[in-house]
């Protein structure tokens, strides 16, 4: 498997004399992998998803994405960076009230400069898969939690990012939806999304990502993949390595063209 994510020996500090929020974490990530990174709050895990995201750079250490240094971008770079490589999905949606569902999925394609045709053309395919297709043309006041959601993650994959990161995303949802939202960042990860989700939802974490690494106070304390999804697939000849041969559900929603 390709290291689509290397970080070595990251650390963040906000303040210079102040603790560290992230403490000399040195990981990878495969293209392909699901990965839940669980911990207490305040442990770091917004901070890791954020230097990987490239919303903020380490205090020391390096960051590599798709073979390149993030950390060592400039902010024009680290702008292209974010609006093209990945994508992200927040617990409480962050979607743009004064906008209909259609244009929020489309705002990132046109600040990528993806021409309007083919924009469309993805944005539409990406509101059908997701099932809210009927909502193109509302405001996201009028749609529950899990269709904005939806909505969400619609916006995140417009631009085909190599990853999608997932910060709390079932905290503001009722258990039932959060199932569904779950079970659908599962099946994208199946169809050969890579993913990060932050989490401190063991259950979410066990039933849909592979990995779980574990962060207390910055520092890494745990890092496995499930045992038992890997033994499953093992016994049914796949392997948590091959998550690109998804099922035809999973296909159908082709997160990557
Ligand atoms: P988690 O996501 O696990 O709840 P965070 O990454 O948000 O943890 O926070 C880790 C630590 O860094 C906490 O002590 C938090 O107060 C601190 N922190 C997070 N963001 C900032 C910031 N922008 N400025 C100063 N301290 C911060």
């Amino acid at each position: 498997m390709d290291a689509l994510i290397e970080l070595r020996a990251v650390s963040k500090q906000y303040d210079n004399d102040g603790a560290y929020a992230v403490e000399d974490v040195t990981l990878d990530v495969a293209a392909g992998e699901s990965v839940a990174i669980m911990g207490p709050s305040g442990s770091g895990k917004s901070t890791l998803l954020n230097l990987i995201a490239g919303l903020d750079r380490p205090t020391t250490g390096t960051v590599t994405v798709a073979g390149q240094r993030i950390d060592a971008l400039s902010e024009t770079s680290l702008a292209r960076y974010r609006r093209q490589r990945v994508g992200i999905i927040f617990q409480f949606f962050n979607l743009l009230d004064d906008l209909t569902v259609a244009d929020n999925v489309l705002l990132p394609a046109q600040l990528a400069g993806v021409s309007r045709t083919t924009a469309r053309r993805h944005a539409d395919d990406l509101l059908e898969r997701l099932k809210i297709s009927e909502y193109k043309q509302a405001y996201p006041a009028r749609l529950s939690g899990g269709e904005r959601q939806r909505v969400a993650i619609a916006r995140a994959l417009v631009n085909s990012p190599e990853l999608l990161l997932a910060d709390e995303p079932t905290g503001a949802l009722d258990t039932t939806t959060g199932e569904e939202i779950g079970a659908l960042l599962r099946e994208l990860n199946h169809a050969g999304q890579s993913m990060i989700m932050v989490t401190h939802n063991p259950d979410l974490a066990r039933r849909y990502a592979s990995r779980t690494i574990e962060i207390v106070d910055g520092r890494v304390t745990g890092d496995a993949a499930d045992i038992r999804r890997a033994a499953a697939d093992v016994c049914h000849g796949g392997g948590i390595a091959s998550a690109g041969t998804g099922s035809a559900g999973a296909a159908e929603i082709g997160a990557r063209p």
